[in-house]
Formats: C-alpha cells, structure tokens, sequence
C-alpha cells in the first residue's frame, strides 16, 4: 500500500491545473474567464497556450504564477495545491521558482535604469555580492545576445532588444518555469522568429520549463507542444512530430518552416482533441462545417475500432 502511493505521487506531472474556473465580478456583472479548465504541464517543456483575445490566457498564466486565486479548481505544482500556501510562502515560491515576462513591456523594465541595473533589479535584497551578480548579468546577456547593451537604457533599445532584456530579468533568479505573456505580439514576424529560436535555447540549454500564451499563431512551429483555449477551456491539442523536431533542432530550413506550416497544416504537428474527464470532445467549427452539422444534435456509433460522429439523419 505504502508503495503504492509513493508511486502515484512520483507520477504526478509537474504542473497540474485541475478543473480551473475563474470567475471576475465587475460593476455587478460576473464574467467567467475560465470555464473548468484541465491542463497537465511536464517538467522541460517548450509549450504554447494559444488562443484569441479573450479566451483566458492571462487569466491562466496568473494562475500558473500564483498571483491569483481561482474561484473554483486548483493549480498542483510537484502536487502542491498553491491555494493551500499562505501569502509568505506563495511570495517565496514566485521568487524562486519562476521567471514572468509581462504583456506590456513597461511592466518588465524600469525606464530610469540600464539595462544591466534592470536586470538586476530582482536580485535587490539578495545577499549576493556585486561581483557575482555582475557575472550573472553578463551570461544572462550573453544568452540572449545583449552583451554590448549593458549599460544601455531600454528606450535606446528596439522592441525585440527591450524583449530580450526582460527574458534576462526574469532568468536572474534561476527560475525552473518561465512564463511569458504575448512575448512576440508587439515585435514585426522576424523579430519574432528570432525571440522564437531564443526560447528554445534557453530552453535546451538551461532547462527551464517554458508556458507561453499568446494570439500568434506563428509560434505553433518552434513548440514542442501547443494547446489550444477557447472560451475559457482547453479544446485542442498539437504534438510537434519527431521528425520535423530532429529537422528545427539541426537547425535546418529554420527560415521556411513556418511558412510550410501555414500552408500545408499537420506537417509539423500531429493534433488531437481534447476529451474532459466528463467525456466531452470539442467539435471545431471547422470540423461541423466539414461534416455538415448545421444542429445541436449529432449521430454518434462505434465502427471497427473507432467512434464516428456525424449530422442526423435527414437535416
Ligand atoms: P486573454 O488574455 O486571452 O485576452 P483574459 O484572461 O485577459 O483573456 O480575459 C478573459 C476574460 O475575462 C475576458 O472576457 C476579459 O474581459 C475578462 N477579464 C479579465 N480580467 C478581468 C478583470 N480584472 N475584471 C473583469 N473581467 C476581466
Ligand atoms: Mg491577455
């Protein structure tokens, strides 16, 4: 028995959103921004959360950083409830375990500092001597290919340097998981691209867990995996495929592989289908259009192995 349930815990994935629901109440109106969401997170991944503008993705990453509370469900991290830690203890694990790059990139970098002293910023109270924080900074910018800019301020800086700078400050506590919110959505295509590649060094190279959220379909090419969010929920999934990984990782056809995507879909990327632990699967309006499903009731049977959906007879 005791076995038993250290293997359960061993299994545990490293993050765990389970049935997360968070509702906003404004001006007496309530609005639910996440709708029962489920969401199993590994430790090293490169993963995107992608989905429009209002689907929920802030609202999750806040979450997922422990700076908000949901209303219903609960965020596991190592299968730690976060609801179940005090302000102390939420503070000390935002401060040592993850690393946040903000929508607005004025909540990422001081204006009045360099960019050495911005990147610094975070380590203010620590005891660290000077030197040693120096050093840090400047392997930091070595990494994200700033090292001419240290003593730079951030308005000198183009979009994807000032970017760039806040990845630095938010890797200067070591963090394991780096959060980033719309990180490419002001910065033209191959400033994106190149903040792309950039993620997934720092990913290989340090090992940190990576969750992005954004509206930028783009990114679906350099993850490893992208779920997809729409009204509040996880509705789809994408696996990127072994071959098309070994190919991204030899660092071949790097400038082309998004535009084969957008052209030819599921060349990189093997996609599934979310099913919630109620059974239930999301019908891509795509997929009903496809199918001519034009009514809220669907024709369902089992056929050799597989499930068939489709329209009901006679509509
Ligand atoms: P996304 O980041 O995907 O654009 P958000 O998580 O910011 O979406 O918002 C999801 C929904 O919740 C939206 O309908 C938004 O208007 C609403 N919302 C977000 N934050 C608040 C808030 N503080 N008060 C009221 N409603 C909010
Ligand atoms: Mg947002």
């Amino acid at each position: 028995m005791a076995e038993e349930i250290t293997k359960e815990i061993t299994n545990e994935p490293y993050i765990k959103c389970d049935g997360l629901v968070r509702i906003y109440k404004s001006k007496g109106i309530e609005v639910m921004a996440l709708q029962g969401l489920d969401l199993e997170i590994q430790k090293g991944e490169l993963m995107a959360i992608i989905g429009r503008s209002g689907s929920g993705k802030s609202t999750l990453l806040n979450l997922l950083g422990g700076l908000d509370t949901p209303s219903a469900g609960a965020v596991y991290f190592g299968g730690e409830n976060l609801a179940e830690m005090n302000y102390a203890q939420l503070s000390d694990f935002r401060r040592d375990h993850i690393g946040f790059v903000w929508q607005k990139n004025t909540d990422n970098l001081l204006g009045y500092l360099t960019v050495a002293e911005n990147i610094e910023m975070p380590l203010l109270f620590s005891t660290m001597s000077k030197k040693k924080k120096r050093e840090r900074t400047r392997a930091l910018l070595e990494a994200v290919g700033l090292s001419d800019k240290e003593n730079s301020f951030p308005t000198e800086l183009s979009g994807g340097e000032q970017q760039r700078v806040a990845i630095a400050t938010a890797l200067i506590n070591e963090p394991e998981l780096l959060l980033m919110d719309e990180p490419t959505g002001a910065v033209d295509k191959k400033t994106s691209i190149m903040l792309q590649d950039l993620f997934r060094s720092i990913n290989r190279k340090l090992g940190i867990t990576i969750v992005i959220v954004t509206h930028d379909i783009s990114l679906v090419d350099r993850v490893d995996r992208v779920v997809m969010i729409s009204d509040g929920k996880i509705s789809s999934e994408r696996i990127m495929k072994d071959e098309f990984r070994k190919k991204l990782e030899a660092g071949e056809d790097l400038e082309k592989a998004p535009d084969v995507q957008g052209e030819e879909e599921g060349d990189s990327h093997e996609e599934y289908a979310i099913l919630d632990k109620a059974g239930r699967v999301r019908l891509s309006e795509n997929m009903r259009e496809m199918a001519g499903i034009t009514s809220n009731r669907v024709k369902i049977h089992y056929e050799d192995g597989r499930i068939v959906i489709h329209k009901e007879d006679g509509v």
